[in-house]
C-alpha cells in the first residue's frame, strides 16, 4: 500500500500503558525462546500504529556474531518492512536497557519511543550505565522504563542461574 503521507509526517499513535505492558510480554515471549537456545534471554518487538514490524532476540551465540543483540535485529527488520532507515512513529520494546550499541541504533533510526523493562547496571546505555540522551545528538527516544521489569529481570537471573550450576 502506498503512503499518503511521507513517513515523518504522519500522526504519532501513542501506545497507552496496557498496551505497552501487552507489547512487553510479546518481548518476553520471545526473549524465552532466545534462553531455549542458550543465549541470554532478551528479546525486542518494533511496533507501529498498532502493528509488529519485527519480533527478535538475542541472537548473538547462534550465530555468533558480536552485533546480533535482540534490538540490532528488530531495527534491521523493521527497515527492511518500512523500506528506510528511519523508523517515525515507531516503539522499539525491549526486555532488558539497551547497550551503547543499541541505543545508538535507536538513535540512528530515528527511533522515537522505547519502552524497557529491567535495567542494566553493567551495559545500560539509557540511564544506568550511562545516558545517550545527556548527549548533544541530532535525536532523543522518549524512555519508558520499568515495564514488566520483575519477569524481564527474573528470566535473565534465572538464565545466569542455571548457566552457573551447568
Ligand atoms: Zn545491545
Amino acid at each position: 500500500m502506498t503512503e499518503r503521507y511521507p513517513l515523518s509526517a504522519q500522526p504519532f499513535y501513542e501506545p497507552t500503558p496496557g498496551e505497552d505492558a501487552a507489547w512487553m510480554a510479546l518481548a518476553l515471549e520471545t526473549a524465552r525462546s532466545a534462553a531455549e537456545a542458550d543465549d541470554i534471554p532478551v528479546g525486542a518487538v518494533a511496533v507501529r500504529n498498532g502493528e509488529v514490524l519485527a519480533v527478535a532476540c538475542n541472537m548473538r551465540e547462534r550465530t555468533r556474531c558480536a552485533t546480533h543483540h535482540a534490538e540490532i535485529l528488530a531495527i534491521e527488520e523493521a527497515c527492511r518492512k518500512l523500506g528506510g532507515w528511519r523508523l517515525p512513529g515507531t516503539t522499539l520494546y525491549v526486555t532488558l536497557e539497551p547497550c551503547p550499541m543499541c541505543a545508538g541504533a535507536i538513535i540512528n533510526a530515528r527511533i522515537p519511543r522505547v519502552v524497557y523493562g529491567a535495567s542494566d547496571p553493567k551495559a545500560g546505555a539509557f540511564g544506568s550505565l550511562l545516558n545517550l540522551n545527556d548527549f548533544p545528538l541530532n535525536h532523543k527516544p522518549a524512555l519508558i522504563r520499568g515495564v514488566r521489569e520483575r519477569e524481564c529481570a527474573d528470566l535473565l537471573r534465572a538464565y545466569f542461574r542455571k548457566k552457573r550450576l551447568k
